[in-house]
Formats: C-alpha cells, sequence, structure tokens
C-alpha cells in the first residue's frame, strides 16, 4: 500500500479504534481519493479527507420500552450525521443486534459519496439500533419505535436530517417512527422517507434499490454488448432489495435462482418465477417466516448456514449484508463464469474479493454507485413533500432509471483504466467525493 496511504489510515485508526468496517470503508476511499488528492492540492490544503472522514455529529441515546410482558428492555440508539455539505443529512435506520457505532459510521461515510452521486442535494448520515424486530410483536414494535423516536425527533427534520429504512426497518416501522414524530412535533412534514404511498410516500421508493441495481447492471453489461435476458442471476438475501431485484431481473427474461437469509439459502434450478417470488414476498413482508419455507413449499434444495455463491451464474447481486462475499467466495464466481457483480448490499464483498473481480476484469459494481437508487427515490420522496405532490409510477422510475445511468456514466467517466477497463469502485469513489469536496471547500472551515 502507498505510504501516504498508510500514513492517512494510521491517524484515521488512532482516533477510531475498533472500528474494523469503518475503517474498511475509510481504505477503500483513501486508496481511491489519494492519488486524486495529491494531484489537486487545493483539497490538500484545505484537509477534506481529515474532515470528510470525521462525522460532524455523532448521536448515541438509551431506549427503553415495555415488552409485551411488561418486562422493561434497553437497547441503544444511534445516529450518524456524517456530512451535511451538499444538503440535510439522508440515510436509513438499522435495527439488527449486529448494529454498533463502528457499522453506522461505515454506513454513514458510504452514504456521503453515493447521495452525491445522485445528483440531488442530500448530505450523508445513518442510524438505528441494537434491537432485533425477530420474533417481536407488532405491539413490541410499535412501542420500540415510539421510544426510539422519542428521542431522535430532536435531531432530524425535513430540512436537518431525513432517516429512511434499512435492514429491519421497512413500511411498518417508519409509520410508526413518523406518527410519533407528528405526535411530539405537532407537524406533518417529510422527516422520513420511505412513508406510506397514502400520506406521503413516493410510488416507486419500495421497489428503489432492487430495481435500480438491477438498472445498472444493465448499463454495465450493455459496455460489454451484453444483455440481462437469459442470463441466470445469484441474489443473496430475501429482504426488500432481494425481492425487488428478483422482480426486474424476472421483467428483463433473466433467471433468478437463489434467495437467502440469515439461516441459508434456497436454490431453485427451474427459476423463481413471478408466483414464487410472490410467496416469498408475503412470506418474509407480512408472515415473516424463513427462506427455508420456499424450499419445503417448491421441493427445492436448501443449504442450511450457506451462501450462494457456490452456485454457477452469469451475474451475482449481494443483497444481504456487509462483508458477506469473501475472497475465496469472489474466485468460487469468477471460476464458475460470472461476468457481473452488481452490489445492491452496502459493502457485502471484503477487500480481498474485490481484489479478486478487478484482477479477473469482470464487471463490479460497489454498492455506493450501484444501490443508490433507494436514496434517489427517497429525495424524490422529499422533492415531493416539498411540493405537496405526487408524481405518478411511470414518472418516479423514469427519473430512477435515469439517475441510475448517470452515475453509471459518472463511474465509467472518473474510473476508465488505461486499457479500457471501467474500475467502477474508482470512478464511484472520485465521482461521489469531487461534488463533496467542492461543497466543503466553498463553506469554508465548518
Ligand atoms: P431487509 O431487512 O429487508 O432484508 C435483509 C436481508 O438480508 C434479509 O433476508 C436478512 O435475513 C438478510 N440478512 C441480514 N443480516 C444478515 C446477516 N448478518 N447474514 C446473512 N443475511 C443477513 O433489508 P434490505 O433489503 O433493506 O437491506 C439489504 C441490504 O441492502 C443492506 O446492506 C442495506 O444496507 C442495503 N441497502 C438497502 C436499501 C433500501 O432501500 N432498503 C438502500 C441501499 C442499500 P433475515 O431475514 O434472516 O434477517
Amino acid at each position: 500500500m502507498d505510504t501516504l496511504v498508510k500514513e492517512f489510515l494510521a491517524k484515521v485508526e488512532s482516533r477510531n479504534q475498533h472500528e474494523p468496517e469503518f475503517m474498511q470503508a475509510v481504505q477503500e476511499v483513501a486508496e481511491a481519493i489519494i492519488p486524486f488528492i495529491e494531484q489537486n492540492p487545493k483539497y490538500k490544503k484545505a484537509k477534506i479527507l481529515e474532515r470528510i472522514t470525521e462525522p460532524e455529529r455523532v448521536l448515541m441515546f438509551r431506549v427503553p420500552w415495555l415488552d409485551d410482558q411488561n418486562e422493561v428492555q434497553v437497547n441503544r440508539g444511534y445516529r450518524v450525521q456524517m456530512n451535511s455539505a451538499i444538503g440535510p443529512y439522508k440515510g436509513g435506520l438499522r435495527f439488527h443486534p449486529s448494529v454498533n457505532l463502528s457499522i453506522l459510521k461505515f454506513l454513514a461515510f458510504e452514504q456521503v459519496f453515493k447521495n452525491s452521486l445522485t445528483g440531488l442535494p442530500m448530505g450523508g448520515g445513518k442510524g438505528g439500533s441494537d434491537f432485533d424486530p425477530k420474533g417481536k410483536s407488532d405491539g413490541e414494535i410499535m412501542k420500540f419505535c415510539q421510544s426510539f423516536m422519542t428521542e431522535l425527533y430532536r435531531h432530524v427534520g425535513a430540512d436537518i436530517d431525513v432517516p429512511a429504512g434499512d435492514i429491519g426497518v421497512g413500511g411498518r416501522e417508519v409509520g410508526y417512527l413518523f406518527g410519533q414524530y407528528k405526535r411530539i412535533k405537532g407537524e406533518f412534514t417529510g422527516v422520513l422517507t420511505g412513508k406510506g404511498a397514502t400520506w406521503g410516500g413516493s410510488l416507486i421508493r419500495p421497489e428503489a434499490t432492487g430495481y435500480g441495481v438491477v438498472y445498472f447492471a444493465e448499463d454495465m453489461l450493455e459496455t460489454r454488448g451484453e444483455r440481462l435476458t437469459g442470463k441466470t442471476v445469484v441474489i443473496s438475501g430475501s429482504g426488500n432489495v432481494a425481492q425487488y431485484t428478483a422482480e426486474m431481473c424476472l421483467q428483463a427474461g433473466a433467471k433468478v435462482v437463489t434467495l437467502s437469509d440469515s439461516d441459508g439459502f434456497i436454490y431453485d434450478p427451474q427459476g423463481i418465477d413471478a408466483e414464487k417470488l410472490a410467496f416469498v414476498m408475503d412470506l418474509k413482508n407480512e408472515k415473516r417466516g424463513r427462506i427455508k419455507e420456499y424450499a419445503d413449499k417448491y421441493g427445492c434444495e436448501y443449504f442450511e448456514g450457506e451462501r450462494p455463491w457456490g452456485i454457477p451464474c452469469d451475474i451475482a447481486f449481494p443483497n444481504a449484508t456487509q462483508n458477506e462475499v469473501n475472497e475465496e467466495d469472489a474466485r468460487t464466481l469468477v471460476k464458475n463464469g460470472c461476468i457481473c457483480v452488481a452490489e445492491g448490499a452496502n459493502m457485502p464483498s471484503t477487500p480481498e474479493a474485490i481484489q479478486v473481480f478487478k484482477e479477473a476484469k469482470i464487471l463490479y459494481a460497489p454498492g455506493k454507485a450501484s444501490n443508490a437508487g433507494g436514496v434517489a427515490v427517497s429525495g424524490l420522496e422529499m422533492s415531493q413533500n416539498s411540493l405537496r405532490y405526487s408524481w405518478s409510477r411511470d414518472e418516479v422510475n423514469n427519473r430512477l432509471r435515469d439517475i441510475m445511468k448517470e452515475i453509471h456514466q459518472i463511474c465509467v467517466e472518473y474510473g476508465t483504466e488505461e486499457d479500457g477497463y471501467v474500475n467502477y469502485e474508482k470512478g464511484a469513489n472520485l465521482g461521489g467525493f469531487v461534488k463533496v469536496a467542492d461543497a466543503m471547500l466553498a463553506q469554508g472551515v465548518v
């Protein structure tokens, strides 16, 4: 690793100890950006990289609530307000037992670059709690969300910080959070995105991340004269992003053969068709069941405790969680003929896995570029809330398609290497950085 990068990372690590996910995200960006900064001394002089890696504000708070047995439960809530140079903080809330400061700081940091890439005026933030929604009753979820918002409301607002969903936070949770904010503040404003369509939400928001990642993959494939039609697709996860990735793949004529959850994955060599996907959506969104039930119902194979990367495919969408594709998985994917990896999740590939993809010169898109469709439509939801108006499905979907195309173009512009290979990772980092850095320069030392 370059000496300058090493020195910089040592400094960041000295004040962010025991935060491996955050350091992983910073390293990826630093490796791409430091050579660029060396060629553009204005950013170096203003210490943009030192400032951009330091959150503007980190909030941590107690979330006490009563469970169905009237026992007191205590969780920890967080909001990381990373950067507001180009707009109010924007980024999801994650409810999952693995949530800690390192994970939320990595997510907030990635969000800064992602939001910049969308071209919309949104800063970066992320938050959540170590609360585990699994196995909780609706009443418990509501009580937790109300307690969480009873503290968070002081720090968010339509022009300050606009949270949304992420792992464990879907339409139900956003509803409870919004209801409590409205009750405390006595105002109906666009403080959250991912709201229901009848109360300020945008059409296509639930679909946006999944559709967006498929649009991005289509644009990548096109650079090599390829198309999704007829391709075999492997997807991990079975939540929001995975479901709509599968839906759009089906629409594009591809064959989706896997889905997973944290217990294992299903392999359906016949392909998951529209009817089977409807079963998955009902299972996961309404019944809150396990993906194994798909295998039981449709008589296909289920691999307990495993991830789907050993299944031969043309295209892989890692859509569950961070660091779910390691070096060995990446080698297996490449060996089995995978030509394109587009990340729906945030940072699902380890640095070693990314290196394998880049060395094999296959198409590889980092989540901050390929999964930006979700936050892009959240940005469109904010615009509609400000206008007090709703756009049609087609209107939002067309805007989403254009935004993903534009992000792809930015990656090609900043990431094309001498031999013509598009390094989407480098392109996304540089393309996302420049706009935020220029805004920081313009706004002085703040
Ligand atoms: P959901 O909660 O809807 O689904 C998450 C899926 O991933 C579930 O199938 C879940 O399984 C699985 N999963 C979660 N944690 C793990 C784990 N540690 N190991 C294995 N599987 C796991 O979340 P989303 O679909 O919204 O989010 C998925 C990814 O996409 C996340 O990385 C998120 O940050 C990213 N993302 C989401 C956006 C959005 O708009 N929702 C926008 C951009 C990125 P189980 O049911 O067992 O928990």
